[in-house]
């Protein structure tokens, strides 16, 4: 745990030595402030140096031996006030510190999360639970980020009872020794309660859940509930509930009162240990009181170092999660190659390609073959569910297949710089998920830099602009995952003009334009194929047409490729017609 979090403290770890040193100064300045008391309890009761007190006490007690007593008082006073501000501006500092430590640790983390997701396999993420993974860069960052806090506490707490512990040696080493040794059991039990007490605490967020988990319940079937007139029943059961809560708090807040009593009754009898040995020994009220203050005034650090470790301990889990996800083994990632690639110069070829998401599972695709030459359009067609997606999947190179070749002009994809073959690449799929913006701004994200001409262009072509020439605010309109009233239609359209302003080598088409109407559709079509020759089109539709006019058509069939061929051949062929059919009746969208 601690090692986790010193993990991540590790481009800063120069702040601890400073954390440390601060906390020390802190605590020495209160320290040496306090102890300021002695001499001047020592001038008002006209008492001299203490009899056999240790080394601090007497150095206190010798200070200005040659000066009034008015002086004496006012100088000492002085330097009591001065040590005691010191300490307050060193502790505040160093919070601060500690803060900003801790944040920028958060941040750190925030962002290494995000790049950890934007750098995995697909798989890996596609796999991962995504309210988990949300949890993991929100919530439990920010949890990584109070265990910090604490952390840094338990150094800050921890060097001010070193001082302290030293100040009380330095003070009278005898009596240091019995106050111990009476304080250890008060400790030991005190701690143990209040340990009960945030298990209490964990029991009542715990009833606090079911509370509310009755409420939803509640507000929710309010007329279930009468209908089938059960108000007795859900009166009984939320009291209940409510009854739960109350004994709950009652006994956290019980447990919570007891601490504080209870430590200081327990803390007399030391009180009057060391009073009776200062008695007996004649080591001077003035140093008995200095004594007694520290020992009261190390209750706080104790108390809160305490606190700090059951705080780390209840964070654990968060920081294991954001570790876990930060180191998660990608059994699946994909590494890029180093050959660039500029552009497809001939030819795309499939070579035996076998592949399937989960070890052990069906493959998704069983041994498929084909070539397509650059320039032509490819029609992709096949019922749902018969590996479509996964093909252009595996040409994205989201994946790697399990056996077999996926080479462009010859070179196998895993050796192709992978940014400068996703450069070649545009794709459209039938889920239009735009990301937040405007229309312009999903638009030239296909293309950073793109011109407004350019923008302009890749709108017609999609016939995006027919709907966003009506919008009042055309293409600044705001859009988005939770995104206004378009159509799904609509959506699709914004999404094939991101596609198009590429001006891809090879375009993707994975049932892009479902959702459009049939007359727009064919339109689209019509100007897609115009850019065939400079572009490799693949196309992955149920409609006839698309078939038509395509150059050459790959049949699907649970994951094998089982007919290929020019369209005009297989049209002939029933079995491809009826199956598309088919098809199209089962999955045609409405258009949104
Ligand atoms: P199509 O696009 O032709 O409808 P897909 O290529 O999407 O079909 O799916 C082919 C097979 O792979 C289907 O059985 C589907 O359930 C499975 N599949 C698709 N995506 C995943 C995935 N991410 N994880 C596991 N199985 C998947
Ligand atoms: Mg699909």
């Amino acid at each position: 745990m601690t090692h986790e979090l010193m993990h991540f403290i590790r481009p800063y770890r120069w702040w601890l030595p400073l954390l440390v040193a601060l906390g020390i100064a802190a605590s020495f300045a209160e320290g040496v402030g306090i102890g300021f008391l002695i001499p001047m309890l020592n001038t008002l009761i006209g008492s001299g140096p203490s009899g056999n007190a240790g080394p601090f006490a007497r150095f206190m007690s010798e200070l200005l031996p040659d000066t009034g007593e008015k002086q004496k008082l006012a100088i000492f006073a002085v330097a009591i006030l001065v040590l005691i501000g010191m300490k307050a501006a060193i502790l505040a500092s160093n919070l601060a510190l500690a803060t900003r430590l801790a944040g920028q640790v958060t941040r750190d983390l925030r962002m290494a999360a995000c790049r950890q997701l934007l750098q995995v396999s697909y798989s890996l993420f596609s796999d991962t639970e995504h309210g988990r993974l949300i949890n993991i860069l929100d919530v439990q960052t920010s949890r990584t980020s109070e265990a910090l806090l604490w952390f840094e506490e338990a150094i800050i707490h921890s060097c001010s009872i070193a001082v302290f512990v030293g100040l009380l040696l330095f003070l009278s080493w005898q009596m240091t020794l019995i106050a111990l040794v009476l304080l250890a059991p008060a400790f030991l039990v005190v701690r143990r309660i209040t340990r009960l007490a945030h298990q209490r605490g964990e029991a009542l967020v715990e009833a606090q859940s079911v509370m509310a988990g009755r409420i939803l319940e509640l507000l929710g079937n309010m007329r279930t509930i009468r209908i089938f007139g059960q108000e007795k029943a859900e009166e009984r059961r939320f009291s209940g509930a409510a009854e739960g809560f109350y004994q709950g708090f009652r006994q956290w807040e019980t447990l919570n009162r007891l601490v504080q009593p209870l430590a200081e009754l327990l803390y007399v009898p030391a009180f009057l240990a060391v009073f009776a040995y200062a008695w007996s020994t004649k080591i001077g009220i003035p140093t008995m009181l200095v004594f007694l203050l520290f020992l009261y005034r190390m209750q706080l650090p104790l108390k809160r170092l305490d606190q700090a470790r059951v705080k780390l301990a209840s964070y654990s889990s968060s920081v294991s999660e954001v570790t876990g996800l930060l180191r998660t083994e990608d059994t699946a990632y994909v590494e890029s190659g180093s050959t660039p690639i500029d552009r497809l110069e001939s030819v795309i070829n499939f070579d035996k390609v076998t592949f399937r998401y989960e070890p052990g599972s069906e493959p998704a695709l069983r041994n498929v073959s084909f070539e397509v030459a650059k320039g032509s359009v490819v029609a992709i067609v096949g019922k749902s569910g018969s590996g479509k997606s996964t093909l252009v999947n595996l040409l994205c190179r989201f994946y790697d297949p399990e056996a077999g070749v996926i080479s462009v002009d010859g070179k196998p994809l895993p050796e192709l710089d992978l940014h400068s073959w996703r450069r070649c690449l545009a794709f459209a799929g039938q889920d239009a998920d735009l990301i937040s913006g405007s229309i312009r701004e999903n638009v030239i994200f296909g293309q950073p830099g793109a011109t407004d001409e350019d923008v302009r262009g890749a709108v017609v072509m999609s016939h995006a602009a027919e709907f966003i020439d009506r919008l009042p605010e055309g293409l600044e309109t705001r859009v988005g995952p939770r995104g206004l009233r378009l159509s799904g239609g609509q959506r699709q359209r914004i999404a094939l003009a991101r596609a198009l302003i590429r001006k891809p080598d090879v375009l993707i088409l994975d049932e892009a334009t479902n959702a459009v109407d049939n007359v727009t559709e064919e339109a689209i079509q019509e100007t897609v194929e115009r850019l065939a020759g400079d572009a490799t089109i693949f196309v992955i539709a149920h409609r006839l047409s698309t078939l038509r006019s395509a150059h050459r058509v790959l049949v699907m069939a649970d994951g094998e490729l089982v007919e290929e061929g020019v369209p005009e051949e297989l049209l002939r062929k029933r079995s491809v017609l009826s199956g598309l059919a088919e098809f199209d009746a089962d999955s045609y969208r409405v258009p949104g």
